[in-house]
């Protein structure tokens, strides 16, 4: 195999939980922010036909007349697919209600886990960017899975909530799943805590449990419950562009510098 260096140092990130409503869309748009602003190039792919990553990017559906539906369906490469952001550093991959119909219309087509990972390969040779974040859908479907078979690492955002434990290993049963056929590299980047609220015990509790789970893939970073941070994006813009001073953002930025750091570490045992 190759030496490490020598290997184009992107690193893509699945983006994953399929429950609704836990932070993975507001942590692809915030964490791939942070990253871009601690000097990383980064491309967010949103992978849910919701688009709601490529709203509170301030992108909006007129001018997604490209998106991952035409590199799903072969029609588009990649790389003219990204559009740049407000953001230097930070490009987008959008998505629009198209997406929704992928799975029927690559029915048994060839290779049809595999397509986000073959749009990838070129941009992996080029160099263009050092990480990749890919907001998944709310559930285990083909494009989770096509998110997971492309990806490096599963990165999971958490929701400090009673049944978050339970939610996790349905997870990663489908982690396991991809594993054992698709992507036998596949590996969990890191666990974020999200909408952590310090004057609920609950969340306490549940970051304990959480930790004592999965151990040190637990970022120390939380995230905190911050009105900011969900009123951002109905001005289409990052909350470290709405609002840099507040909790919400400095945590993204927090967090940021630890992927950067644990990144570091991971590559440098590796090699
Ligand atoms: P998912 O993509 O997992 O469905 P979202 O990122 O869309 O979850 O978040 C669900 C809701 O929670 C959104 O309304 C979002 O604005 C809100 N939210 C997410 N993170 C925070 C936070 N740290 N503080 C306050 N609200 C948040
Ligand atoms: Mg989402």
């Amino acid at each position: 195999s190759l030496p490490t260096q020598d290997l184009p140092a992107m690193r893509v990130l699945a983006v994953a939980n399929q429950k609704g409503g836990v932070g993975k869309t507001t942590t692809a748009i915030n964490l791939g922010t942070a990253l871009a602003a601690v000097g990383e190039r980064v491309l967010l792919v949103d992978a849910d036909p919701q688009g709601n990553a490529s709203t509170g990017l301030g992108v909006p559906r007129q001018n997604r007349k490209v998106s991952l539906y035409d590199v799903m369906m072969g029609e588009t490469p990649l790389t003219e697919a990204a559009v740049r952001t407000a953001l230097p550093g930070l490009d987008l991959v959008p998505a629009d209600g198209d997406l929704a119909g992928v799975e029927l219309e690559l029915g048994q087509a060839a290779r049809r886990s595999y397509r986000l990972r073959d749009a990838f390969e070129v941009l992996r040779a080029s160099g263009k960017y050092s990480y990749v974040l890919i907001d998944c859908p709310p559930s285990l479907n083909l494009l989770t899975v096509n998110a997971m078979t492309a990806a490096d690492a599963v990165f999971v955002p958490l929701q400090c909530e009673f049944f978050a434990l339970e939610g996790l290993t349905q997870l990663m049963r489908t982690v396991e799943m991809v594993r054992g056929s698709l992507n036998p590299r596949l590996e969990i980047q890191g666990v974020v805590l999200t909408m952590y609220d310090r004057r609920n015990s609950l969340s306490e509790q549940v970051a304990k449990d959480v930790r004592s789970h999965f151990g040190d893939k637990v970022y120390e970073t939380v995230i905190p419950r911050n009105v900011r941070v969900s009123e951002a994006p109905s001005f289409g813009k990052p909350v470290l562009i709405y609002d840099l001073k507040c909790a919400g953002s400095q945590a993204y930025l927090k967090l940021a510098r630890e992927v950067v750091g644990r990144e570091r570490e991971r590559r440098r045992v590796a090699a």
